[in-house]
């Protein structure tokens, strides 16, 4: 069995766009298309699309912040020179960096979900995520 992944190790791969938990699946089979799971260990990726389109979102909103402060400090000639600068830039930033944040998301994602499931791994593909859930509750008798 391999070593527990660390939460930087995890969230290192996430960001260089490789699977958080063995490091060597690629996330993506194209610049922004999630392969369904993880090619090497099974880990999978497109059931969390919802929580990482959340953190895509807020991270999104975070760098739109960090544009304008920008722009603020940078005191331009005019706003629009100011803008006509500021929208090429935040339009690369914003797309370019999709799957980079993307996968940080899923990252975190595989990391909250280990740590929810007391530490255990995720279901690989194709088992039910039901058996996580199957074990009977402790004290539960027979009849
Ligand atoms: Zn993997």
């Amino acid at each position: 069995m391999e070593p527990r992944v660390t939460v930087l190790r995890a969230l290192l791969r996430g960001l260089a766009r490789r699977c958080p938990r063995c490091g060597r699946g690629p996330l993506y089979e194209r610049w922004n298309q999630l392969w369904p799971s993880c090619t090497v260990c099974g880990l999978p990726f497109e059931t969390r699309s919802g929580d990482t389109w959340f953190f895509t979102y807020v991270t999104t909103a975070g760098l739109t912040g960090v544009l304008i402060v920008t722009m603020i400090l940078l005191q331009p000639p005019s706003v629009f020179v100011g803008q006509l600068v500021l929208l090429p830039v935040a339009i690369g930033l914003m797309l370019g960096s999709v799957p980079f944040r993307k996968g940080v998301a899923i990252a975190i994602d595989y990391l909250v979900d280990r740590s929810v499931q007391g530490g255990s791994e995720p279901a690989p593909t194709g088992s039910s995520r039901d058996a996580t859930g199957s074990e009977p509750p402790s004290g539960a008798q027979p009849r």
